[in-house]
């Protein structure tokens, strides 16, 4: 068991900006919107948060631009006790967002990424010693994909275990398939690599997140599943991102595949009860209460 598990986190940082409206505007309308709220977001920071909150020392490699988006994204960081040396602030360059338009019937969602669109394999190599200095790396796909297939083959090398949810779903490279050691899709990603040819080899790697039904993984050719919890729900958004990062932070301890995910399918069952991402995060100790 470590005392002190570290992940080291390449990804993305987002501010979310979301407007709640009754209406939705048409093309070349106008209208009136309800509420305003910016939040720190993108799945990188998210699970960065949830790994932290849950006792992991956290790592973040990633970048913002130079203006007030990145200054906020990287005080709330701090806020966070994520450490921020990795994070590289880029002249002339946007921080990334996402601008949320949110109605009863739907949400319209345009990402603009900034920033990440530079995290480069340079960016990564130039903090390669976060890397080498942690117990896992935790990916997502926010940030390019030739920086994903770097940091596999650096961690490979230095020999860090690599958990990389396949979010948002690209087809991913063989090396990174073969380079990681879990891979964490939600249903709709597993059905997609199920076609994917190199299934049978990547089958126990594979963590499918179930939904409110919880999470499965195979074991010596056997699919075992972990039960989620039955949570009175107020927003789901973030639960992908709460369970990544306390699966990374239970995992970095050293905790066996079936006691980590119970874990984090109990920290992303608490932050179902909460609004926003970030916002529902749970606290390790809160989610040691819930599982007593
Ligand atoms: P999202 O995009 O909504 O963040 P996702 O599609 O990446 O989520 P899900 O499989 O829906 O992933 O959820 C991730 C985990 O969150 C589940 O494995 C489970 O532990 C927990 N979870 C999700 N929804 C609920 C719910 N309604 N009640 C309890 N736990 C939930």
């Amino acid at each position: 068991m470590n005392a002190e598990p570290s992940v080291c986190i390449v990804g993305s940082m987002n501010m979310d900006l979301t407007v709640t409206t009754d209406k939705v505007p048409q093309q070349g309308e106008t209208v009136m919107g309800n509420e305003f709220f910016a939040n720190p977001g993108g799945k990188g920071a998210n699970q960065a948060t949830a790994a932290a909150r849950m006792g992991a020392n956290v790592h973040f490699i990633g970048a913002v631009g130079d203006d007030v988006f990145g200054q906020t994204l990287l005080a709330n960081m701090k806020n966070e006790q994520i450490r921020t040396e990795g994070i590289d602030t880029i002249a002339e360059t946007s921080t990334g967002t996402a601008t949320i338009i949110l109605s009863d019937q739907d949400n319209r969602i345009i990402v603009a990424p900034g920033a990440n669109n530079l995290v480069t394999p340079e960016l990564v190599k130039r903090h390669r010693d976060l890397i080498a200095g942690s117990d896992i790396v935790l990916l997502q796909l926010e940030v390019p994909m030739e920086t994903i297939v770097a940091v596999v083959e650096a961690a490979a090398e230095i020999g860090v275990p690599v958990i990389l949810n396949p979010a948002p779903y690209q087809k991913l490279p063989e090396s990174v398939l073969k380079g990681c050691a879990w891979l964490t899709p939600n249903e709709l990603e597993a059905a997609a690599f199920a076609e994917d040819p190199l299934y049978e080899t990547i089958r126990e790697k594979l963590i499918i997140t179930r939904g409110a039904s919880g999470a499965s993984f195979t074991e010596n050719g056997r699919e075992r599943h972990v039960a989620g919890y039955d949570m009175s729900v107020m927003d789901t958004t973030g639960a992908g991102d709460t369970f990544n990062g306390a699966l990374a932070a239970e995992l970095a301890r050293g905790t066996a595949p079936d006691e980590a995910i119970r874990t984090a399918n109990a920290a992303a069952a608490l932050s179902v009860t909460k609004v926003g991402a970030q916002g529902g995060m749970p606290e390790k100790q809160a989610v040691e209460a819930f599982l007593q």
